[in-house]
């Protein structure tokens, strides 16, 4: 088996480690950042402290990203970039955030606007402004992946997109950062962590750093998730879940996600459940999928490795963890009808479903949302 591995982020981890973000900039060399964040950091004036420590080297701050990030705001942020002739970006925030700042950082060096990439015809700019990227939730791993997600709303669409490029220079992972994110947030993003490894695992670009990064990143998620939700300044708990959500970022970055994000993007965009949860609703119907064709045993060897007797049984296990921390497990409530169903699946049939080990068809997907319904 061929396989190759890379990790250019230099991350550094612990509570605290956010007082580290002055030294960053130094190292930059760079004099005029910009701080990218959402609303509430202004609001409970992080955004502030982070600007006033800078010693003036953050020079302006952009902080009108809402979850799902659309492209309109990527443009807004890139205009900001351009109007303080800014040369370095600091991200603050969720996923949503880290993902519209690396955006912003590599799109401002080019002419066009955000939603031309979104549609991958057009190739994505080479370089971007140094970036440091601060997430605030444990979930995305975007601070050390290649990936950016972005949402046209308009259109009803949501991409992800992959470059090296994306790429931040420095994460600074902070677990005490995500003390503050509540419960419901707390067990969508832990949601998204697991999926990311069952998905890392199962890929068909799997390779055996990716697995015994994905194989960590699960048993942590089992063992920490639930206390999170329920104590939410648990030190161990919200520390062992940033751990998660690095290991799991590190898992996926290089094979890519599967046919659970593939589902996630029109739950998303179509329904608005977050991203995390909608994650979650279809990942233990693949394990049974993906279990009726183990024929090399990988898919036992993950779950006697994290803690379970075989796949049905892991599956039975995540759902029971999506029922106790509160995440939908149908999608009752919709009153979907035929048409919905058609429309979730067309909008599922993405590049990642390729990456599942069973090939998803069309009728299977109808059957899964059918069987949620
Ligand atoms: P998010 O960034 O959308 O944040 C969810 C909510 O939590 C927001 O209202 C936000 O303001 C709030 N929040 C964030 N941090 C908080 C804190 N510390 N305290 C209180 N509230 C806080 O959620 P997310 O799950 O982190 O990111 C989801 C986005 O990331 C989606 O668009 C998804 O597609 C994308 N994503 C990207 C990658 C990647 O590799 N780039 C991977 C997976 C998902």
């Amino acid at each position: 088996m061929n396989w190759h591995y890379r990790q250019p982020v230099t991350i550094h981890f612990g509570n605290g480690t956010i007082t580290r973000l002055k030294d960053e900039i130094r190292q930059t060399g760079k004099k005029r950042g910009i701080l990218v964040t959402s609303p509430s950091f202004e609001k409970n004036g992080l955004a502030a402290r982070l600007v006033t420590d800078s010693d003036g080297t953050l020079v302006t701050t952009y902080s009108g990203i809402s979850p799902n990030p659309d492209i309109r705001e990527c443009d807004a942020c890139i205009k900001t970039i351009r109007e303080n002739a800014c040369d370095l970006v600091v991200a603050l925030g969720g996923g949503s955030v880290l993902d519209c700042a690396k955006a912003a950082a590599l799109f401002c060096t080019a002419t066009l606007p955000a939603g031309d990439y979104l549609d991958r015809k057009i190739p994505l700019p080479p370089d971007r402004l140094p970036l440091i990227a601060i997430p605030t939730t444990a979930g995305t791993g975007s601070e050390i992946t290649r990936v950016a997600v972005l949402s046209d709303h308009e259109k009803g669409i949501k991409t992800p997109l992959d470059t090296p490029a994306f790429y931040p220079d420095t994460a600074l992972v902070d677990p005490k950062l995500t003390w503050t994110v509540p419960r419901h947030i707390t067990a969508c993003t832990g949601m998204d962590v697991l999926c990311h490894a069952i998905e890392a695992y199962w890929n068909i670009h799997h390779q055996p750093v990716c697995d015994a990064l994905a194989i960590h990143a699960i048993r942590l998620v089992f063992r920490y998730l639930e206390t999170a939700c329920e104590e939410p300044s648990n030190p161990l708990a919200r520390e062992k879940m940033a751990e998660a959500s690095v290991t799991a970022g590190m898992a996926f970055s290089l094979p890519g996600t599967t046919s659970a994000h593939a589902c996630s993007y029109p739950l998303t965009s179509h329904l608005g459940i977050p991203h995390g949860e909608a994650c979650g609703l279809t990942i233990d119907h693949f394990m049974r999928i993906n279990a009726t064709a183990d024929t090399d045993g990988r898919l036992n060897e993950l779950a006697r490795a994290t803690g379970f007797s075989d796949p049905g049984n892991m599956a039975d296990a995540i759902a029971e963890l999506k029922y106790r921390t509160g995440l939908k497990t149908g999608l009752t409530r919709y009153g979907l009808t035929d048409t919905d169903l058609h429309r979730l699946v067309s909008a599922s049939l993405v590049p990642n479903l390729k990456n599942n080990p069973v090939p998803i068809t069309a009728a299977m997907l109808y059957d899964l949302y059918a069987s949620l319904r």
